[in-house]
């Protein structure tokens, strides 16, 4: 298949020409027409390196009003190293959406910066979980109106001990909202993580 037969738009199409991506990944193609067709949660079991970060970005790029400056998505994932890969490859994917903004957080940098950044309208964050956290306890971000969160490498974000982050940033999300958990394996407490916090995911393996 191509990314046109997926249903991407004709900005998301334009980037990855630029990008030079000839076709989609095994995991973009399962994923992207399952997110794109449908509002629901998802759990998808993917290695780092098989582009999931564009199976889930670019169905949130695409599904996003960037006309509004609301934060619309919410991707977590385990380290700043990866916080910050994720953000500069949407911030390549979004390249065209125009009026899209991009924020890292993540802790070890100042928090007012990312504070600022955040309320000059943010459609999409990209955070660790503990700066997230922060963040939220100290009413610097607003993530009431989320519409698609994502877990990213779940199993790692369970392995470094976020559970309890990650259990109360989502607790101020809209129950509403769909959730996409992409993780590398699937031991019991991720298995437990998706039970508690999706409905009916749909199930992707590559
Ligand atoms: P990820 O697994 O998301 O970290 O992606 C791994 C690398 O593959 C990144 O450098 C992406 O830019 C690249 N990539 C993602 N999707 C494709 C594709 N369909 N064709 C070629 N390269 C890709």
């Amino acid at each position: 298949s191509t990314f046109k037969d997926l249903g991407l738009n004709d900005d998301l199409l334009q980037a990855i020409t630029d990008l030079g991506f000839e076709k989609p990944s095994e995991v973009q193609a399962k994923a992207i027409p399952i997110l794109l067709e449908s509002e629901t949660d998802l759990v998808a079991l993917a290695q780092t390196g098989t582009g999931k970060t564009a199976a889930f970005g670019f169905p949130m790029l695409e599904k996003i009003d960037v006309s509004s400056r609301t934060t619309q998505g919410l991707i977590l994932s385990p380290t700043r190293e990866l916080c910050l890969q994720i953000t500069n490859e949407m911030k390549l994917y979004g390249k065209y959406c125009k009026g899209l903004n991009v924020v890292a957080v993540y802790g070890g940098s100042s928090i007012t910066d990312q504070a600022r950044d955040i309320k000059r309208g943010a459609q999409i964050i990209v955070a660790t979980p503990g700066r997230m956290k922060d963040m939220i306890n100290r009413r610097l971000v607003d993530i009431s109106k989320i519409q698609y969160s994502v877990l990213d490498e779940a199993d790692e974000m369970l392995n470094m001990g976020f559970k309890e982050d990650i259990t109360d940033i989502l607790s101020h999300t809209p129950e509403d909202k769909n959730t996409w958990l992409f993780s590398a394996t699937m031991p019991r407490e991720v298995a437990t993580i998706a039970k508690k916090f999706m409905n009916n995911p749909q199930e992707i393996t590559v």
